[in-house]
């Protein structure tokens, strides 16, 4: 991508003019949430100044057209992760809760004994659910290690497989490593052995081109603040053959069919898995965030950020006592470093300082910071809008605050 043009993508982003600490602001926080362009602050402004009704209750005209952009966006889904069916496509509050509901609702098939394999790159949200269940079922925990580049060992996950296994829960790319795991193959494996995988997908789904009938996973989640879009929400895929099967994760309005006091039976899918009133507003807003990602090409955009992480790492070693974690071959526009024995937070700070916004500590992955010997990291991470400048503009910040630490 050109200059001209990621300066024209900045301009949609009016916050990226602000400044910090009386300079020009550097956000280089994208994994933890990237910005929101002007086209979706309008379009949530838009619906509550003259849409706002609630979906899927009333005859009413702001009802019905209420409803048609949820149901859009829905469609719109679909399509970007080219799913078979919009039956396929729940709304949720983030990846964290579409993991909570998989483990909880198709994990309550799961016997004392049944083996879940995950990664010890996950993050907590991919963890947490699945002890939750460990306490309720007794269900074992098996975790895949990684090389010393942050590579999946894919021999010890191919031999963690056995006759109890029940489900493989793992990331497409780890939010510290920036390591791109090769799923399709991972999902091709569990799948010989009839085993059904769930992929975190909240760092892939910014930068990748999404296909599940390619991938064939059984589950897969991602959270739409970190694609330009609405906080509060996000998508599970689910297979249809699951999700019938599988009993609701909540319960309330909108999911059921008939409700007696004896009886309740559910609604179809994808309403579900959908108890409640759903955050309708930043559902449809979310539209328009996926227009932003395609209009300009996801490739483009993962190109674009690879070539500033490539640069920015290139001269990030040449800084005496930098230690640059995740080195896979595959890997995302995340670099996760410390320089000698700095505390990431004084390392933060300092940047702050100079205006570089960049984030600190162990990024919700603890087994992964035990596993490296490390209490936390910095983590810088690109998005579409930054700039060369700004690479720039991070590593002469990071220089004075590696010299002033020492
Ligand atoms: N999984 C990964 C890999 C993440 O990076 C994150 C957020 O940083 C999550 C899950 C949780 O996402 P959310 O907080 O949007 O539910």
């Amino acid at each position: 991508m050109d200059k001209e043009e990621v300066m024209g993508i900045r301009r949609e982003f009016p916050i990226l003019e602000r400044t910090v600490a009386g300079r020009p602001m550097v956000y280089l926080d994208n994994t933890a949430t990237s910005q929101t362009p002007a086209r979706v602050v309008e379009e949530i402004k838009r619906i509550y100044t003259h849409e706002k009704a609630n979906v899927h209750r009333g005859v009413h005209t702001l009802s019905q057209e209420m409803t048609d952009l949820q149901e859009q966006t829905r469609e719109k889904v679909r399509r970007y992760i080219n799913a078979d069916s919009v039956e396929e496509v729940i709304f949720t509050r983030g990846t964290t809760e579409g993991i909570n509901l998989v483990a909880s609702s198709f994990g309550s098939r799961f016997k004392a004994g049944d083996e879940v394999i995950l990664t010890v790159m996950e993050h907590h949200a991919n963890i947490v659910p699945w002890q939750l269940l460990r306490d309720r079922t007794g269900i074992v925990i098996r975790v895949v290690d990684i090389d010393d580049r942050g590579v999946l060992d894919l021999k010890q996950y191919r031999s963690l497989f056995n006759e109890r296994t029940v489900m493989a829960s793992f990331c497409h790319v780890s939010n510290v490593l920036g390591t791109v795991n090769p799923v399709k193959e991972m999902v091709e494996f569990a799948h010989s052995k009839g085993v059904p995988v769930l992929i975190d997908g909240a760092q892939a789904s910014p930068h990748m081109i999404l296909d599940m009938k390619d991938l064939d996973c059984d589950f897969y989640v991602f959270s739409s603040h970190k694609m330009y879009g609405p906080t509060g929400i996000g998508v599970l895929y689910g297979k249809k053959r699951w999700l019938e099967e599988m009993p609701p994760y909540q319960g309330g309005g909108e999911m059921i069919g008939k409700v007696t006091f004896e009886h309740t039976t559910y609604a179809d899918l994808p309403f579900k898995f959908e108890a409640g009133t759903p955050d309708f507003v930043d559902i449809a807003a979310f539209s328009k965030a996926i227009d932003f990602i395609t209009e300009i090409g996801v490739e483009r955009i993962a190109r674009h950020e690879h070539d500033l992480m490539e640069y920015t790492q290139a001269r990030m070693r040449d800084i005496p006592g930098m230690r640059i974690f995740g080195d896979a071959p595959e890997k995302s526009a995340v670099i996760s470093f410390l320089v000698g024995d700095s505390h990431p937070y004084d390392l933060g700070l300092l940047l702050d300082k100079q205006g570089v916004e960049v984030r600190t500590g162990h990024h919700c992955a603890m087994p992964l910071m035990d596993r490296l010997g490390i209490p936390g990291t910095v983590r810088a991470s690109y998005a579409v809008y930054n700039t060369f400048e700004e690479a720039d503009a991070f590593l002469n910040a990071l220089m004075r605050a590696a010299a002033i630490l020492g």
